[in-house]
């Protein structure tokens, strides 16, 4: 199997993004291709869409049939570009990877179809942010497997259908809710992503601190696991800052106590909050007596963006029950008051707000 990346999809969602910007660069360049797990047996968790996905490729194989389109939903860093390449490489086929920002003109898409070999899969990241004209060029391409073209202009135009080889699409995004459903109704296998238990995350740092010859011992990967948010491209990335502290301030291993202590210097706290989830739920309580308040007053106060606050900080505070989401806007919680070591205001106790 051979991942073909496109660079300036990457690039655009590096700029989008500025909070995954120095892992996202760090991963891809150095050391993604040896710790993304390739097979079922190096990705962990997720076992419901593993066990899924297994009887779906054999059937495909039987049948000799390319795979259902697929689309993988959930907060980034949680395995949905990762899940594509194991896909890709179970069934033999290569992967051509992309992102919906680097499909901006027609041309783009058309020309990414029309490179593609039967059976190959095409993953287009952040599929919520294609446009109204890609998204027409890959209804028909999805579901007939043809292009329609136009020729010419006005009276005298004509569409063409071009045949395409079989593929499989697979789309990947933070926000589902926000796909057009004509494009949503086209996949076959829709699947939420979850958040990785400390067990589950424990394991990915275990294995990442092998391929990356880290020193580590269990109780050392599961103090890193539970300061990763429940998400494994940040257990990755704390690996390799807390192997950093081992080998300058410590002998080398990472052991418990070695990991809390890098973990405290670096202000992830016992949570896996950093300082921008803190400054947020800080915010709704000094500013807004812990909320009701709108994301963009959020966004704009935190000089962030409301699509990062969206995106990377909001899904695990809310998960872990520190921040709430009401019609009027986002709210503290007392789990979240007491998290920070604040006392709740009297008036915040209505659980109708
Ligand atoms: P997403 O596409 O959802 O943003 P990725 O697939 O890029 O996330 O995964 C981010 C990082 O986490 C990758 O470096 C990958 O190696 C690691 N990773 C993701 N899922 C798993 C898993 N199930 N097991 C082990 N490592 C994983």
């Amino acid at each position: 199997m051979a991942i073909i990346s496109d660079d300036e999809g990457l690039e655009k969602r590096v700029k989008r993004n500025p909070i995954v910007k120095s892992e996202t660069i760090e991963y891809d360049n150095l050391f993604e291709s040896n710790i993304r797990p390739k097979d079922f047996d190096s990705y962990i968790g997720q076992s419901a869409l593993k066990e899924t996905l297994k009887i779906t490729l054999e059937a495909a194989k039987r049948r000799e049939k390319p795979l259902d389109h697929m689309l993988f939903y959930g907060p980034p860093g949680l395995g949905k570009t990762t899940i594509a390449g194991v896909i890709a490489a179970q069934m033999g086929v290569e992967i051509r990877i992309t992102s919906a920002p680097s499909l901006e003109r027609p041309r783009d898409i058309i020309g990414i179809l029309m490179s593609l070999k039967g059976g190959e899969i095409l993953f287009i990241d952040e599929i919520h942010r294609l446009n109204k004209v890609a998204e027409e060029i890959l209804y028909p391409a999805m579901e007939d497997f043809t292009l329609d073209m136009t020729t010419g202009k006005s009276q005298t135009a004509k569409t063409l259908r071009v045949p395409l080889p079989k593929f499989t699409l697979i789309g990947a995004t933070t926000k589902a809710g926000e796909l057009s459903s004509p494009l949503r109704d086209r996949f076959g296998m829709i699947h939420r992503l979850e958040f990785y238990t400390v067990e589950e995350l424990t394991k990915v740092v275990m294995r990442t601190a092998k391929i990356l010859e880290v020193d580590i011992t269990e109780k050392g990967a599961e103090a890193i696991a539970r300061r990763s948010r429940g998400t494994p491209r940040i257990a990755n990335r704390l690996v390799k800052r807390v192997s950093d502290f081992a080998i300058v301030k410590y002998d080398g291993t990472i052991d418990e106590k070695v990991a809390n202590e890098s973990l405290d210097i670096l202000k992830i706290d016992e949570f896996g909050l950093d300082n921008t989830d803190r400054a947020l739920l800080s915010l709704i309580i000094d500013k807004y007596d812990g909320g009701p308040v709108g994301i963009e007053t959020i966004a704009a106060a935190l000089s962030e963006d409301v699509r990062t606050i969206e995106d990377v900080c909001e899904p695990y505070l809310l998960q872990a029950g520190l921040l709430q989401r009401t019609p009027r806007g986002r709210k503290v919680s007392p789990e979240g008051f007491r998290h920070l070591g604040r006392k709740m205001p009297s008036t915040q106790t209505s659980l109708f707000d």
